[in-house]
């Protein structure tokens, strides 16, 4: 896989829709999909695309506001996306306030740097951003998981090129068996469909369920998620060796990635890259 494309600085001006990445694309995995799905000509899938936006005319994931295009946002929702773009941090992923040319390094990385070896973000975890996790986390609105994996992949375009496996947060099995699906793990498997990188869901397991991390500080969230995680001896064959990808919804105070990172090196990665759809631009002032 090439990549030639800029960064999200390209995805900062409003779109009446989001293109899907080519340079993210596999083309064998591209050739795959259209070998195994019926041929149906043009005229057909026109066809059946008119009848879908009559029947069900869309809609912005965010205000659901109508709209010209399917798996996008209104003008004022995209606006409200306060994407992150360089200058960044190459180890938190935090956005710098100027450029000095080179890979740059925080005070906060470089005074307590983290396990994992990089993390993006595809924005700030507030306005429109927030109210789309919220939808898919809490609401089950899952119609946003494209646009969230478009996404993904141009703000992980780096770290999915040097990656050889994908891994998602777990959540524990209580959660999962509340709210039927992993959030993360359906953002994994939407980076796999594009990128056609292997997904494991089930390499790194949650040991027990965590007190919700809302209303903790750094050292308490720190505490709440240190040795949670595992990965089963029967998975650690797909984790020896290979350069991880772990997906998060949100990175708050990178507690959560950090407690996964350790226990991912320790079952022999080599290193581990973490990629999320929003960060907390203030761990400070968590509120979620
Ligand atoms: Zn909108």
């Amino acid at each position: 896989m090439t990549t030639t494309d800029t960064s999200l600085d390209a995805a900062a001006t409003p779109p009446e829709s989001v293109p899907e990445p080519a340079d993210v694309r596999d083309p064998a995995l591209d050739a795959a999909r259209r070998s195994s799905s019926p041929p149906v000509s043009g005229l057909v899938a026109s066809f059946r695309n008119w009848l879908t936006d009559l029947l069900m005319p869309p809609v912005c994931l965010a205000c659901q506001e109508a709209i010209a295009s399917r798996d996008a946002l209104c003008p004022d929702c995209w606006r409200g996306v306060d994407f992150i773009g360089p200058p960044l941090c190459d180890r938190l992923g935090i956005r710098l306030p100027y450029s000095t040319g080179g890979i740059m390094i925080s005070a906060a990385a470089a005074a307590r740097p983290p396990p994992y070896a990089r993390a993006r973000a595809v924005a700030h975890y507030e306005g429109a951003m927030r109210k789309l996790v919220h939808g898919l986390k809490f609401r089950d609105r899952h119609e946003v998981r494209s646009l969230f994996g478009t996404w993904l992949c141009r703000a992980g375009r780096d770290l999915i090129e040097d990656a050889d496996v994908i891994v998602p947060v777990p959540l524990s099995r209580s959660r999962l068996l509340q709210r039927r699906f992993n959030q993360s793990a359906i953002l994994a498997q939407e980076v796999a469909r594009i990128t056609g990188l292997p997904v494991h869901t089930t390499a790194l397991h949650r040991t027990r369920r965590t007190q919700r991390q809302v209303g903790l500080s750094r050292e308490q969230r720190r505490d709440n998620v240190r040795g949670a995680f595992e990965v089963p001896r029967r998975q650690l064959g797909k984790i020896q060796g290979r350069r991880v990808l772990l997906i998060d919804d949100v990175i708050t105070t990178g507690a959560t990635a950090e407690a996964c990172t350790t226990t991912l090196l320790k079952a022999g990665a080599t290193d581990v890259d973490v990629l999320a759809v929003a960060i907390v631009a203030d761990p400070l002032r968590i509120t979620t």
